[in-house]
């Protein structure tokens, strides 16, 4: 490995992908391996600093997941954090044991400010806590330098092997200078150079894919999301019209979507790719006739697609790669990467199309993360709107329409959605809101609108705030955007004669409205 990497050795915590989110922000490259990893193969890697994560389990019981003790002889720094930092005590001759008093949430530590981990963090302050174990004697040859009035050892530190361990979290954003601590431990222990950078990473990547690449065919399916669009313009980018690009427009977008995409990556768009737009519509509304299970609508939207993708593969013929918008959050999450359990079977890694005549895949953007991959869109020149588009689900409007999905119903969705959207924009909302969104509530009551009754239906608005997209509040909305919103969307669209705001919060509801 040539380029100066970070190592997060995984020992089945929640928070891991943060962690080496963190040290990506200190511009230090970094990623995830299980702790079943071998030793030799992490020596191969030759890693600037390794750090072990926290765990569920209790680091003094015989099965716990371990690690072999040579590690901490090799003379490359490590920091233990909270399971990682009990391990580290535990194989090296400390002590750990059940606490008299577990910890939780935020706490006040107060901190050595002479240890390199905490240089210009202050004294006391606010850490995030999460443990029912507790180092009760630190090992042979370590200093406390961290502590709280139930934690003995909140910090250790053995300089000498550099070894460091941390009870608390300071990859969560609780605790309130634990980018301070992470970034010591890059720069002041590590001795990291920070040479992490987007521009150098678009740079070597279009580099890269030249070299692979060579006169080779590339095809590439593009849903006008943020993924594959950054991987389709990479490509461009390297090889020109070698690529092919296929947008199948499954009548299941927003408003104006589908021409959205057509203008930045048709023949009137900036970048020389082969762009081939399915307008397969009536495809899709034929087979979710009758369709009212939302479970049952995701999976016939899913594998539609991948027909009319393999149709138009088939006309294109033999090509040499397929490349997958598949990023480094998916492959950690099918367990792929670290030790995290496998969350979902994701549809970028692994649900390959069967009928493709391809030799292998391209995953541009295998090791970003989502806000990396915008700013390498940002580098790439990609117009702001596409690049910080909001999540869309792949099944579109499709699980936005409670009940069965027809042309009628998706035109009112879009209609009402576009107009929420242009409303949050008008009212400067649009930065601080996770996701936005309208859906159609398949409830139909009475009304009345120029003195006649009417019997139409209700449309349901969604805003969300939300930092990480697994826990979200609803946004207090303004109640005049809300009028606004509900007046025009009332007048403006047919069929629609109420407007609801959801007020749930994810858990207990989902961000989605299916
Ligand atoms: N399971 C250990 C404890 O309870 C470590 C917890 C953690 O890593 N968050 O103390």
């Amino acid at each position: 490995m040539t380029r100066e990497t970070v190592i997060v050795l995984d020992f089945g915590g929640q928070y891991n992908q943060l962690i080496a989110r963190r040290v990506r922000e200190c511009n230090v490259y970094c990623e995830i391996y299980s702790y079943k990893t071998d030793l030799e193969k992490i020596k191969a890697m030759r890693p600037a600093g390794i750090i072990f994560t926290g765990g569920p389990n209790s680091a003094s019981k015989e099965d716990s997941p371990s690690y072999t003790k040579e590690i901490f002889s090799l003379g490359i720094p490590i920091l233990g954090i909270c399971y990682g930092a009990q391990l580290m005590m535990h194989l090296l001759g400390g002590k750990v044991e059940t606490a008299p008093v577990r910890e939780y949430g935020k706490i006040k530590v107060t901190v050595d400010p002479h240890s390199a981990l905490f240089k210009n963090v202050s004294e006391k302050t606010i850490c995030w806590m999460s443990h029912n174990d507790y180092i009760s004697k630190e090992a042979p040859g370590f200093q406390i330098v961290a502590h709280t009035p139930d934690c003995p050892v909140a910090a250790a530190e053995d300089i000498s092997k550099k070894l460091y361990a941390l009870q608390f979290h300071p990859e969560v954003l609780h605790t309130v200078e634990g980018k301070k601590i992470l970034s010591n431990f890059v720069y002041n222990i590590c001795v990291c150079s920070g040479d992490w950078k987007m521009d150098s990473f678009v740079e070597e990547s279009i580099h890269a894919i030249r070299q692979k690449v060579g006169q080779g065919k590339v095809l590439c399916a593009l849903s006008g999301g943020v993924d594959s669009s950054v991987a389709a313009v990479l490509l461009s980018k390297a090889v020109g019209s070698q690529l092919t690009c296929v947008f199948v427009d499954h009548g299941l977008l927003r408003k104006n979507e589908g021409d959205e995409v057509e203008a930045v990556f048709g023949p009137e768009g900036p970048y020389d790719l082969h762009f081939i737009r399915v307008n397969a519509q009536n495809r899709f509304y034929e087979k979710l006739q009758g369709v009212t299970e939302p479970e049952k609508k995701r999976k016939i939207i899913g594998e539609e697609f991948i027909r009319v993708f393999e149709e138009e593969a088939k006309k294109i013929g033999a090509v040499d790669y397929l490349v997958q918008g598949t990023i480094y959050p998916d492959v950690v999450e099918s367990g792929l990467g670290g030790e995290s359990a496998v969350i979902k079977s994701h549809h970028n890694v692994g649900g390959l199309p069967d009928y493709v005549d391809f030799r292998e895949i391209i995953e541009p953007l295998r090791n970003l993360f989502k806000d990396e991959v915008r700013q390498a869109g940002l580098e790439l020149g990609i117009p702001e709107y596409l690049v910080f588009r909001q999540p869309f689900p792949g099944p579109g409007l499709g699980i936005r329409i409670i009940g069965e999905v027809t042309a009628e119903k998706v035109q009112i969705v879009q209609e009402a959605d576009a107009i929420w959207r242009e409303e949050i924009a008008a009212a400067g909302l649009d930065k601080e809101i996770g996701q936005y969104f309208a859906a159609l509530t398949n409830m139909r009551s009475v009304g009345v609108m120029g003195d006649e009754r009417t019997y139409d239906y209700a449309i349901a608005l969604r805003a969300v705030t939300t930092t990480d997209f697994m826990t979200a509040e609803s946004a207090p909305i303004p109640w005049d955007v809300l009028e606004k919103t509900t007046n025009r969307i009332v007048n403006e669209v047919k069929h629609v004669n109420r407007v609801l705001y959801d007020c749930t919060g994810k858990p207990p509801g989902t961000i989605e409205f299916e």
